[in-house]
């Protein structure tokens, strides 16, 4: 295996180590709570991107905030899930990345997110980077900066 200069971590894009749309769970922003908890168990995550029907980002919905909608003073009023609307319920301050971002740019954003979702100019959605994906890079970059520099694991890492 070929050893990942710094150089070349620092030039990798965005674009490189996003999860592209199509493979991308979401809901629309008109859906019903129902449906977006329903996709969020089924797929398994706690939050997904929310966008309209042009594919352009909305916001984000979480089962946490779907559970919180839903709360009343004593019990989980499930039958509001049905009347309930993914648009009403979103987080709508949600920052974004562009495929051209830069790989520290990402580091720096995954801080705080576990993902961020990546839109073009025109605020259309292409994907997402995870922290996994960042962590992922990075976990090889040092790990082979300890290999090839052995002293480095007592140093620098
Ligand atoms: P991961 O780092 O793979 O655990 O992903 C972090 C978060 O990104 C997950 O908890 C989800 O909120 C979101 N995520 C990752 N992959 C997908 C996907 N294919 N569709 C929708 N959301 C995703």
């Amino acid at each position: 295996m070929a050893k990942l200069e710094l150089q070349e971590l620092t030039g990798i894009t965005v674009e490189d180590l996003m999860i592209e749309s199509e493979k991308v769970a979401h809901v629309q922003l008109n859906n019903p709570l129902e449906h977006a908890l329903l996709v969020l168990v089924k797929s398994g995550y706690s939050v997904i991107p929310v966008l309209d029907h042009m594919y352009r980002l909305k916001g984000m919905i979480s089962k946490t905030a779907i559970l919180n909608e839903v709360l009343g003073m004593e019990r989980f009023e499930m039958e509001k899930l049905s009347e309930l609307k993914v648009s009403g319920t979103m987080l709508t301050d949600v920052p974004v990345l562009k495929k051209s971002d830069t790989f520290l740019t990402a580091l720096k954003a995954v801080v705080n997110q576990a993902f961020l979702c990546v839109l073009d100019d025109e605020g259309y959605f292409e994907g997402i980077l995870t922290r996994r994906a960042i962590l992922k890079k990075m976990n090889r970059y040092l790990h082979e900066q300890v290999h090839y520099h052995p002293t480095a694991d007592k140093t620098n890492v």
